[in-house]
């Protein structure tokens, strides 16, 4: 699928649909240069979630829980990982094969260690349509 929007509002807007869709269990991935949109696309998903409090990016955290919504959040930046035991250490299968939606940013970083089946996000400009244009692409990998 894919969805091509032209403000910070519209993409806020696609994630909260995706956010309402969701379902317990889910793990989503999320590509995308610096600046490109996807905090605002995880705000809106977890808008949709039914989650009010400010979502922050969890740069020195590795993951950052939500419990406010109607499924727990999960929301994982992996780019200061040292590697993938370390990811061990923090419980992420628990997460992953949990009951939550986990979404997943720099998820190519700790590609051996990611579950059979997830959804890819991907967020790219494209300066020819405009500052302020997106094109997003979500891809189920893995469907048995
Ligand atoms: P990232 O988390 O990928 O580093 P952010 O979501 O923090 O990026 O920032 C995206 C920036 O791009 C924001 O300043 C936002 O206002 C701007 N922007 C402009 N157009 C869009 C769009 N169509 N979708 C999302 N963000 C946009
Ligand atoms: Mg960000």
């Amino acid at each position: 699928m894919i969805k091509e929007t032209f403000s910070p509002e519209e993409t806020f807007a696609f994630g909260k649909e995706l956010g309402k869709n969701a379902r317990p269990g889910q793990v989503y991935t999320l590509i995308g240069d610096l600046g490109v949109g996807k905090t605002v696309l995880t705000q809106g998903i977890a808008k949709g979630l039914g989650i009010d409090e400010a979502i922050c990016s969890p740069t020195f955290t590795i993951v950052q829980e939500y419990h406010t919504g109607r499924m727990p959040f999960y929301h994982f930046d992996v780019y200061r990982i040292g590697c993938v035991e370390e990811m061990d250490e923090i419980g992420f299968d628990d997460y992953v094969y949990g009951e939550g939606l986990t979404m997943i940013e720099w998820a190519n970083l700790i590609e051996e260690i990611l579950p059979d089946h997830f959804w890819q996000i991907m967020i790219e400009k494209d300066l020819e349509k405009g500052f302020d244009y997106r094109m997003i692409t979500v891809e189920e990998v893995g469907k048995a």
